[in-house]
C-alpha cells in the first residue's frame, strides 16, 4: 500500500515567495515567473511572462500561442514542486486559478481528498476510487498514510475524543449530489471498524444506511440516490473506546414526493424495488402490481434509474431489515404500508353535480387499499368523500370537491409514509446495542440535505436551503469569525480577512414575528388566506432585508450564501400546516391492522397533529436543538464538491468547482488557517509544562517564565504571538520543546 495522496512535498516549499502577491508581484514580472493570465472568456491559463510594458504583458500560454493582458489580469502561479500538494496552505501563492488547479490536479490523479487548512475538501470522484477497504482502515489507523481523507478525519475524531474527553461531530456539507451521504458512510465504516467490539455493531451501522436509503432516498435531477432527509448519526463510546451504542436523528423527510413528482425524478427507492423484488407470497398477499400501475409513480414516466437493479436492491433491503433483528410480522407490516400507500394513490373520484363534488369509484384500489390498511372500504369512502365538522351543536358533513379530495387523499399517503418513515428510524434506534452512554465519549456525523435550485422551488427547497443556512452559520462561526475574535480579544497582531456573513439571510428566517417562518406560519394559521396573501405580507415585512426580492405573481427570490432561488409560493401554506383531518386520524385509529401500533410509537408526529405544530416551527426548533449540540462538540468539518452537473468521472467544470469553492469561502478559510496560531496554550500552562527547561528555573510569573524558554530555545519572532492570556504558536513550533521536555523528564 503506497501513499497515494502524497505527491509532493512540503519541505520543498521556496521560502522566497510570500503570499502577499502585490508586494512581490513586481519581483515575479522581473523574473519572468509562471503566472495565471484571465483571457478574454474569463479562463484562466498558465503562462511565462515573456516582456512588460508600463501596464500589459505578454505571456507565452502553454499552447504555444501570445497574448498581451494587462497586469490586472495576471496571478502569480505555483512552482511545479507544489503540483497537487495535499493542503492548500502549502501553496506559496493562494489564489482561485492556483487552488483551482491544484484540485483539479489531484481528481485527475484520483486523489479526491485534499485539505484546505481545518476543512476536508471531498471532490465526488462519481466512480469507484481504490481508497477504502480494511487496508486503509489499518493504515490510517497505524499512521502508515497520512495523506487527506475522511478516514483520517474519523481517526482524529476519535482521537480527541479520547484524549479530550469532549463531545465530537464530523459536520458534511456540500450541494446536493456532491457526495456527503457516500462520505458520511465511509466516516461511519471507519469508526465501525475501529471502535467495533464485534461485527455485529459494525454491520448494523452500514446497515443502517441501506434502510435509510430505501426508504428516504429517491432520484433527484440532482442525484440518482438523493437523500430527501436530514441525518444525525451519534455513535456512543465507552471508556476504553470501543462503541457501546449508535442514535439516528432525522430532520424533514419531504413528504410530498411520496404523492407528486417533478418531470425526471422518481419517488422513494422502496416502492420500485417491492415491486420489483417481492417474492410471489407477499405480491399475492399486497396484491401488488408493477410499478408503472401505480398513479404516484407513473405520473411523470420516469420509472427506471439507471443501472439499478431494483430487485437485487430489494434483497438488500431485506437482510439489512434482518440486521436489525426486525420478525418477519413486522417486516410484512411495513411493506403493508408501502403498499397502501400506492393502492390509496390509484384510488379514483368521480365528479357527481355541479358543483364539482364526487363520490369514490368502488373498484380494486378502494378495496385493496382498504384491507391493507385494516378498515372498511366504506369507512374510507366516507373520509374520502366528505369531512365532517364539529359545529357548536353537532357533527355536520361536508361533501368534498374533486380537488379537496385528492387533497385529502394524498394527505393520508403523506402522513402514512412519513409515520412508517419515523417508525423504522425508532426501531433501528431500539435495536442498536446499548451500553451506559458516558458524557464527552460520542462522534455524531451530520449530513442533511445539500442547498438545491431547481427550476421551480417550492418550501421543500424553501426549508432545506434554510437547513443549509443554518450550518453555513455555524461553518462561518468556526472557522472564520471565532477565530479572529480570539486574536483580537487576546491583543494580537492580526491582519484581519474579511468574509461574507450571511447573518441577514438567516435573520430573514428566524426574525421573531417579522421572519418567514413566523409569518408563514401566521398566514397559515388564518382563514381566507392564500399564497398571495401571504407573498404579500412577506413582501411588506421582509422588503427592506438585503437578501429578499418580491418577483412576479407570488413569487419571490432569496439570496442564498450558495446562490439566488427563486420560490413560488403556491401550496406554501397547505404544506407548511401539514395537517390531517380529524376523521383521517380517527380512521387509522380504528384500523384493525398493526397500524394503529405504528402510529403510537410515533409520539412526536402524533402529538403534532393534535397540536398543529407546523412544519416550519418544528424544523425551526429542531434546528436549534441541532446547533446547541453542535456547539457542545468539537467540530471537523468536510466540504464535499461536485466537480460536474452530469454525475460523470473525470469531468471537471472549474466554474462549477470554484462556484461551490466561493460560497463556502473556502480561501478565506485556508488564509487565516495559514497565517494563524494553530497552536494555543495560556501562559499558566506553558509555564507549567516547559518551565523546567528554564535556566531560571520557576522562580518567575509564568509569562516570564514562558518568555525566556522561548528565548533559549530561539523560537523566531514571526512563529509566535503573546497574547493577554495566551501563547499562539505557529504550526509545528513547539515540537522541539516537546522534545527537549521528554529528555529533562
Ligand atoms: P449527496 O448526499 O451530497 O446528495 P451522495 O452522497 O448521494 O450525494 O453522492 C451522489 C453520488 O455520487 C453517489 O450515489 C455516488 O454514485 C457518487 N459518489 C459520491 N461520493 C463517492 C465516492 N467517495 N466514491 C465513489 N462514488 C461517490
Ligand atoms: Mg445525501
Amino acid at each position: 500500500l503506497v501513499d497515494k495522496q502524497s505527491v509532493a512535498s512540503s519541505s520543498l516549499l521556496p521560502r522566497f515567495l510570500n503570499s502577499d502577491l502585490n508586494d512581490n508581484f513586481g519581483y515575479f514580472i522581473k523574473k519572468k515567473l509562471r503566472v495565471w493570465c484571465q483571457l478574454q472568456n474569463g479562463h484562466w491559463e498558465s503562462g511565462q511572462i515573456q516582456s512588460i510594458s508600463s501596464d500589459t504583458a505578454s505571456v507565452l500560454l502553454l499552447n504555444g500561442s501570445v497574448v498581451t493582458v494587462s497586469a490586472e489580469d495576471l496571478l502569480p502561479a505555483n512552482p511545479d514542486v507544489l503540483e497537487g500538494v495535499d493542503d492548500l496552505i502549502e501553496l506559496s501563492y493562494l489564489n482561485e486559478p492556483s487552488v483551482l488547479h491544484n484540485l483539479q490536479y489531484r481528481y485527475s490523479h484520483d486523489l479526491i481528498y485534499s485539505m484546505s487548512g481545518p476543512v476536508l475538501i471531498a471532490t465526488n470522484p462519481f466512480k469507484k476510487v481504490e481508497l477504502y477497504g480494511n487496508d486503509y482502515v489499518t493504515a490510517y489507523r497505524q499512521k502508515l498514510l497520512d495523506s487527506p481523507h475522511v478516514y483520517s478525519v474519523a481517526d482524529t475524531a476519535y482521537n480527541e475524543m479520547m484524549r479530550d474527553g469532549v463531545n465530537q461531530a464530523i459536520i458534511i456539507s456540500g450541494e446536493s449530489g456532491s457526495g456527503k451521504t457516500e462520505t458520511a458512510n465511509f466516516a461511519m465504516q471507519y469508526l465501525g471498524a475501529i471502535g467495533g467490539v464485534n461485527d455485529r455493531i459494525e454491520l448494523q451501522l452500514i446497515q443502517t444506511s441501506h434502510v435509510l436509503e430505501a426508504f428516504g432516498n429517491a432520484k433527484t435531477s440532482l442525484n440518482d440516490n438523493s437523500s430527501r432527509f436530514g441525518k444525525l448519526i451519534t455513535i456512543y463510546f465507552n471508556a476504553v473506546g470501543n462503541i457501546c451504542g449508535a442514535q439516528i436523528e432525522t430532520f424533514l423527510l419531504e413528504k410530498s414526493r411520496v404523492v407528486h413528482l417533478a418531470r425526471g425524478e422518481r419517488s422513494y427507492h422502496v416502492f420500485y424495488q417491492l415491486c420489483a423484488g417481492a417474492p410471489s407470497a407477499l405480491k399475492e398477499k399486497l396484491n401488488l402490481k408493477a410499478a408503472s400501475e401505480y398513479n404516484y409513480l407513473n405520473q411523470n414516466g420516469c420509472l427506471g434509474a439507471d443501472n439499478v437493479d431494483n430487485a437485487q436492491k430489494f434483497q438488500i433491503l431485506l437482510e439489512a431489515l434482518n440486521a436489525f433483528s426486525m420478525s418477519k410480522e413486522d417486516q410484512e407490516h411495513v411493506f403493508q404500508v408501502v403498499a397502501a400507500v400506492l393502492w390509496l394513490g390509484n384510488i379514483s373520484f368521480q365528479v357527481i353535480d355541479s358543483e364539482d363534488h364526487v363520490k369514490i369509484v368502488a373498484d380494486e384500489a378502494l378495496a385493496t387499499a382498504s384491507s391493507l390498511l385494516g378498515c372498511r372500504s366504506e369507512d374510507l369512502m366516507l373520509v374520502l368523500s366528505i369531512n365532517r365538522i364539529q359545529t357548536s351543536k353537532d357533527i355536520a358533513a361536508k361533501s368534498l370537491t374533486l380537488q379537496q379530495a385528492i387533497e385529502k387523499r394524498d394527505a393520508l399517503a403523506k402522513f402514512l409514509y412519513a409515520s412508517l418513515f419515523n417508525w423504522l428510524v425508532d426501531k433501528i434506534n431500539g435495536s442498536i446495542e446499548k451500553g451506559e452512554r458516558q458524557a464527552g465519549r460520542s462522534i455524531s456525523i451530520l449530513d442533511v440535505y445539500g442547498f438545491e435550485s431547481f427550476q421551480r422551488n417550492s418550501l421543500e427547497q424553501l426549508f432545506i436551503n434554510y437547513a443549509s443556512e443554518r450550518l453555513h452559520q455555524h461553518f462561518i462561526r468556526h472557522l472564520l469569525k471565532l477565530q479572529q475574535e480570539e486574536y483580537d480579544l487576546d491583543g494580537i497582531d492580526w491582519t484581519k480577512v474579511e468574509y461574507r456573513d450571511n447573518k441577514d439571510c438567516l435573520d430573514l428566517f428566524e426574525k421573531r414575528q417579522t421572519g418567514l417562518i413566523s409569518l408563514l406560519d401566521e398566514e397559515s394559521n388564518l382563514t381566507k388566506t392564500s399564497s398571495l396573501t401571504f407573498a404579500e405580507k412577506i413582501n411588506q415585512h421582509c422588503k427592506t432585508n438585503p437578501c429578499f426580492n418580491r418577483e412576479q405573481g407570488g413569487a419571490f427570490t432569496i439570496c442564498h450564501y450558495a446562490g439566488e432561488v427563486q420560490y413560488n409560493t403556491s401550496g406554501f401554506l397547505e404544506k407548511n400546516r401539514d395537517s390531517l383531518h380529524s376523521d383521517s386520524i380517527e380512521l387509522l385509529f380504528s384500523c384493525s391492522s398493526q397500524l394503529p401500533q405504528l402510529f403510537a410509537s410515533n409520539n412526536a408526529d402524533q402529538a403534532s397533529v393534535f397540536h398543529q405544530q407546523s412544519l416550519g416551527t418544528k424544523l425551526k426548533a429542531h434546528l436549534f436543538m441541532l446547533m446547541q449540540q453542535l456547539e457542545n462538540s468539537t467540530p471537523h468539518f468536510i466540504l464535499c464538491i461536485k466537480p460536474n452537473s452530469g454525475q460523470i468521472p473525470g469531468i471537471y467544470e472549474k466554474e462549477l468547482v470554484l462556484k461551490q469553492l466561493r460560497c463556502c469561502e473556502i480561501l478565506q478559510v485556508v488564509k487565516i488557517s495559514r497565517s494563524g496560531y494553530p497552536t494555543r496554550i495560556t501562559h499558566q500552562e506553558f509555564a507549567e509544562r516547559y518551565g523546567i527547561l528554564s535556566k531560571f528555573g520557576f522562580s518567575q510569573d509564568p509569562l516570564s517564565a514562558s518568555v525566556s524558554v522561548l528565548q533559549q530555545f530561539g523560537i523566531q519572532h514571526e512563529m509566535y504571538q503573546v497574547g493577554y492570556t495566551k501563547l499562539y504558536f505557529r504550526a509545528g513550533q513547539n515540537d522541539a520543546l516537546e522534545e527537549a521536555r521528554k529528555q529533562v523528564l
